[in-house]
């Protein structure tokens, strides 16, 4: 049943319940493709489900929450205009100024015209006889798009622990992502964070400033690394802007987008006191360089990975002063096993302060939430407020939370269940004029979101138009060549010290409770991913896709 938009959900947009393409979010990516589809001259409708545009930016309003890429290569680089208006102040920045960034692009561009915010998107069937999906959404609507652009966020759906109780805690509680716009008062209060991920190393220094306690739940200590941010001067952001271009050709061309790409040169062709040299030198370089500036066996060897954690542990063990209590909070496991965490300076220190402590629950888990805290194995902990910093179900879970049903009445998360199958992480198989931006297995929208996903985005404008302008009915994945794509995925993931750890990690859905393990990111470097896009539409999609 569709139903036309009302002036409820946006003025400008009632009565009409057909589009060209329905975009899901205006984040980061949502944005850019907004834009773009309007420009091809489409009729174009975004869908999203918070307040106000940014995505992952609007979501995660946590004290401390901030870049882990330099803001000078996170941002569009598609717009003169706007590289010339806006200036970063930090090299990192943090949440606040992100958000007006992407409220400045909304304005500029007049994206909000086209958008219906506050508006969850809950369905997506596929309608067969018309080859149009139906979307709809929780505020009673439905309508009708050829095609649909799922950019709804690789960080976009929280997990909480699998434990009883969640809703009968009768304090505050807050997961990172879903902070209240108002902010949390945590001054004379006691505090549970449960989780040390990215999230947890950025707000538990914040919450520690003011909490009258601060219990730190710790399952899997991580490897921390200093962000080393600072101010940008006037003369700084002059020479960034004038090097946007060169900043531009030098990100698209590394494998994750970032200013650093891991080293040909491995670590045997260093000296033992070369390579501590090289460590030292990144050391106090700022955010990725002390991961992906170094020598690539890093990633892939036990040994030299070894080298390099006993580097990183040297440097973080007297940041703490009991050395019973640092020992518990390093990691044991391989650097990069998971994505490895950053803080300016302040995480470790926090529990050298009385109002901290830490409690170690792979030795005490955690068995239920209760109406006054946290109920463990051995003992409880009676909270004011909890904090959930137990992160998302990253390459899936945004996806499998729509209810969406494709050709032959397929649905994509039962689908998923039993294995995931994207090719090229843009497209599943059976879900035709679908497009999944930060889809399993895939590079669009992964690493360094924006640079990751400009080339996808434009890939994906382009094939809309031509699927709509002509006269083609469907675009699918060909289930062939998902196959082979999937295969090489999984080779990939058996490579590197990733694969032969433990370790509880999103690329490999594990940090989800119940979740099969399979690798779910993409190892394809960016430059190769969008050639594959670029070749791929040469050969007017005769590879890969079936456009019929
Ligand atoms: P995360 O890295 O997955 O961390 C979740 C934390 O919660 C882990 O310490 C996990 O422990 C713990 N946890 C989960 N369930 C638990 C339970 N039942 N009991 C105890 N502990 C539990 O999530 P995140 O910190 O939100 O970060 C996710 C990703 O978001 C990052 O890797 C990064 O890509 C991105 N991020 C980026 C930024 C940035 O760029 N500035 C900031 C924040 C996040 P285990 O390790 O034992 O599972």
């Amino acid at each position: 049943m569709v139903s036309a938009l009302t002036a409820k959900t946006n003025p400008l947009h009632q009565g009409i319940d057909r589009y060209d393409a329905v975009v899901i979010g205006a984040g980061p990516s949502g944005l850019y493709e907004l834009h773009l589809l309007r420009e091809k001259g489409l009729r174009v409708l975004a869908i999203e489900a918070g307040g106000g545009v940014g995505g992952t930016w609007y979501w995660n309003r946590y004290p401390g929450c901030r870049l882990h890429s330099e803001s000078y290569t996170y941002q569009y680089f598609w717009s003169e205009e706007l590289l010339d208006e806006w200036q970063w102040s930090e090299v990192f920045a943090g949440q606040p100024e992100l958000e007006r960034y992407y409220n400045l692009v909304a304005d500029k561009y007049d994206l909000r015209k086209d958008i219906l915010f506050d508006t969850r998107v809950e369905a997506l069937t596929f309608d067969e006889s018309a080859d149009e999906w139906q979307v709809r959404t929780d505020q009673g609507n439905t309508v009708r798009a050829r095609a649909v652009v799922a950019t709804v966020g690789m960080l976009s759906a929280p997990i909480y622990p699998d434990v009883p109780g969640l809703d009968s805690f009768e304090g505050q509680a807050h997961h990172t992502s879903r902070w209240p716009h108002e902010g949390v008062d945590f001054r004379g209060k006691r505090v549970a964070v449960i989780g040390t991920g990215a999230s947890g190393v950025q707000v538990i220094p914040q919450i520690a400033k003011d909490a009258a306690h601060l219990s730190v739940l710790v399952r899997t200590p991580n490897y921390v690394l200093p962000l080393r941010n600072r101010p940008l001067d006037a003369a700084e952001s002059a020479d960034l802007r004038a090097r946007a271009n060169e900043i531009h050709d030098r990100i698209s061309s590394t494998m994750l987008g970032f200013t650093w790409s891991p080293e040909p040169k491995p670590t045997t062709d260093y000296t033992p006191e070369e390579l501590r040299a090289h460590y030292e030198k990144r050391w106090q370089e700022p955010g990725w360089a002390k991961v992906f500036g170094l020598p690539h066996d890093i990633l892939l060897e036990d040994g030299p990975n070894k080298t390099y954690a006993d580097f990183i542990l040297e440097k973080s063990r007297p940041r703490i002063h009991d050395a019973e209590l640092a020992e518990k909070l390093m990691p044991k496991h391989a650097v990069m096993a998971k994505p490895a965490d950053y803080d300016i300076d302040n995480y470790y220190e926090v529990f050298n302060q009385d109002n901290v402590d830490a409690v170690f629950v792979q030795d005490n888990p955690i068995e239920a939430i209760t109406p006054t805290g946290i109920r463990l194995r051995d003992g409880r902990l009676d909270v004011d407020v909890i904090v959930y910093a137990t992160g998302f179900e990253v390459h899936t879970g945004a996806f499998k939370r729509i209810d969406i049903i494709g050709a032959g009445g397929v649905k994509l998360k039962e689908v998923w269940n039993d294995k995931v199958v994207t090719y090229l992480g843009l497209m599943a198989p059976g879900f035709p004029n679908l497009f999944l931006v930060g889809g399993p297995n895939g590079r669009a929208a992964s690493g360094n979101c924006p640079i990751a996903f400009e080339v996808a985005g434009e890939w994906i404008a382009d094939t809309t138009q031509r699927l709509v302008k002509g006269g083609y009915a469907r675009l699918e994945a060909d289930p062939v060549a998902a196959q082979e794509w999937g295969r090489r995925i999984e080779q990939d993931g058996q490579t590197g010290v990733g694969a032969r750890s433990e370790v509880s990690s999103y690329a490999y859905g594990t940090n989800v409770a119940g979740h099969k393990r399979q690798f779910l990111a993409a190892s394809i470097p960016l430059p190769e991913f969008n050639t594959t896009l670029r070749e791929i539409a040469e050969a007017d999609f005769t590879t890969g896709f079936i456009l019929s």
